[in-house]
């Protein structure tokens, strides 16, 4: 099929609309991309799957104006206690309260459904709501036929993709995302290598309202018993969630319960009402490739997956989704080259790898341990890994504060208080000028400053003074005083120049 032939056009298709690819289409909406997101299923998820949104997903969220609606629906948790035989061993939260440069210092307990349902309604509201009962059964690449320029990989020329679906119609786009899951069709279509470690571990997920004469409390509490196979995880509203290994695939949940019950003697437990009950045997993966061609990009399940341990699987994908869509918006909008787009493959991959190493290694810690102290290693775990876990230690680079996140503090406008995050606008890059008492005080505003370093239309220009002498934003303790910190559209850090050098920066 001729491009020009297919039943419409946009920017991007987006394949599963699970909470990877509707975080795709909402921010491609925000950067005002044509997207359709297409999903086999009639709606999105209702209960179950993931429960935890990390410290760097809730900054994430911040940013593109999500957060203050997610957030009061879920319980705060940073806290991880283990007990053994009936009896209390530690507590543990030093790598979220180590934490610098981070408003919310705890996971956010919300079920992924939550999520879901949010950025499917904002879809909707849009007018860009998700195609449902949509199979996707083939994707072409169509290669760009004119010679010159255009005819290098991934330029825009007449090359693109068609995605068809089981009811015949056909898509015509500039680039697919498959968002859709660890079977991915897009992955297997396009042949990306994906190998599976299955290490043999089993667990059942209850998630339920329960009734103990164990305190409830706001903590992750890991039981000992035989090996460190129970973990009680708080949720949103009255719900509690169980994890339990059971090392088969045949069982109960009346098996499950009894194992929770038997972890946490002499105390007792039992289930009000069930609202989820699932099993999944641990497997791991990363695919050899997140991209075909500059023009096929894979997110979420969809090229890594691993146990749930550290509850990194969602936020992986969403961290997948933040990095991508701003590069898609700037080759689409802002004439980046295409070429950029390899950069995706090239900072997730590696992440995706350290995420399955994270979970990998404490799934197992969970079966094997030298010394019989399963559940404090687990904990132990959990704080030599607390980077990928909060989200918080992932960076692009290895050296320098390129590549960082950059800190979230408070800052002033005048009187009021608000944060630095508050500043920052998914659709562009943001020149954050922290000027000393006197710097640059010849120039007014962030516009003048645009102006005068003659910065590209996608590079908003924002300056904050030490002090209110000046009116505008103000920042009494800012970690990049006198620099002028560029950064990503991602919250990643771009480039720091310091501000007497600040003409060179473009
Ligand atoms: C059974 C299960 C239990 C889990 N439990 C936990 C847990 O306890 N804790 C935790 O942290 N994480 C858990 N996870 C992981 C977490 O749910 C995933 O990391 C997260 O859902 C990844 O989101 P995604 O958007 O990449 O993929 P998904 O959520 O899988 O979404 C993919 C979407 O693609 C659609 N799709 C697939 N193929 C096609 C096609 N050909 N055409 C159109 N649409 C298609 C599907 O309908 C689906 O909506 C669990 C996952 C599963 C599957």
């Amino acid at each position: 099929m001729n491009l020009e032939e297919a039943d419409c056009a946009v920017d991007v298709v987006i394949v599963g609309a699970g909470p990877v690819g509707l975080m795709c289409a909402c921010l491609a909406q925000l950067c005002g991309l044509r997207t359709v997101v297409l999903d086999q299923s009639d709606g999105p998820l209702q209960v179950g799957r993931a429960d935890a949104l990390n410290a760097r997903s809730l900054q994430l969220l911040e940013i593109v104006g999500l957060f203050k609606e997610l957030y009061p629906l879920g319980k705060t948790c940073n806290t991880s206690s283990v007990w053994a035989a009936g009896q209390f061993i530690s507590r543990q939260s030093s790598w979220w309260d180590e934490l610098e440069g981070c408003e919310h210092k705890h996971f956010l307990m919300l079920g992924q459904s939550y999520l879901e349902k949010l950025l499917d309604a904002k879809l909707r509201e849009t007018g860009a709501g998700v195609r449902r009962h949509a199979t996707v059964t083939d994707i072409e690449l169509v290669e760009d036929s004119s010679d010159g320029p255009d005819g290098m990989e991934g330029s825009d020329g007449d090359a693109g993709c068609i995605t068809r679906l089981s009811c015949g119609e056909s898509i015509r786009s500039k680039y697919v995302i498959g968002a859709d899951g660890s079977r991915s069709f897009v992955r297997q279509h396009f042949e990306v290598p994906f190998e599976i470690v299955r290490p043999q571990l089993v667990w059942a997920v209850v998630d339920g309202v329960i009734d103990s004469d164990f305190p409830k409390v706001p903590e992750i509490i890991v039981f000992q018993s035989e090996t460190s196979d129970v973990a009680w995880v708080p949720r949103e509203g009255d719900l509690d969630r169980f994890y339990v290994r059971m090392d088969t695939k045949e069982f109960t949940l009346d098996q499950a319960i009894e194992k929770i019950n038997r972890a946490m003697q002499p105390h007792t437990l039992r289930f009000k009402d069930i609202v989820w009950f699932s099993q999944f045997s641990v497997k791991e993966s990363v695919a050899e490739h997140f991209s075909v061609q500059n023009r096929i990009f894979l997110a979420g399940d969809a090229c890594h997956i691993h146990s749930v341990n550290g509850g990194q699987g969602l936020n992986t994908g969403l961290g997948d989704a933040f990095n991508l869509m701003w590069k898609l918006n700037g080759v689409i909008n802002f004439g980046l080259p295409p070429e950029f787009l390899r950069s995706y493959e090239e900072e997730r991959k590696p992440v995706a790898l350290s995420v399955v190493g994270t979970s990998g290694e404490l799934v197992r810690s969970t079966q094997d341990s030298q010394a019989g102290t399963h559940a404090q290693d687990y904990v132990e775990i959990v704080r030599k890994r607390a980077g990928n876990i909060t989200g918080m230690g992932i960076r692009y680079g290895e050296s320098g504060l390129r590549g960082t996140r950059l800190h979230d503090f408070e800052i002033h406008e005048g009187t009021s208080k608000t944060r630095i995050y508050s500043l920052l606008n998914y659709t562009q890059f943001t020149l954050l000028v922290f000027s000393g008492a006197g710097d640059r005080g010849d120039l007014a505003n962030g516009a003048e400053l645009k102006a005068a370093l003659g910065l590209p239309e996608f590079i908003r220009v924002v300056q904050i003074s030490a002090d209110n002498s000046r009116g505008g934003y103000w920042a009494e303790n800012s970690p990049y005083l006198n620099q002028a910190v560029l950064v990503r559209p991602d919250s990643y850090i771009e480039s720091v120049t310091p501000l007497h050098e600040m003409e060179s920066i473009s």
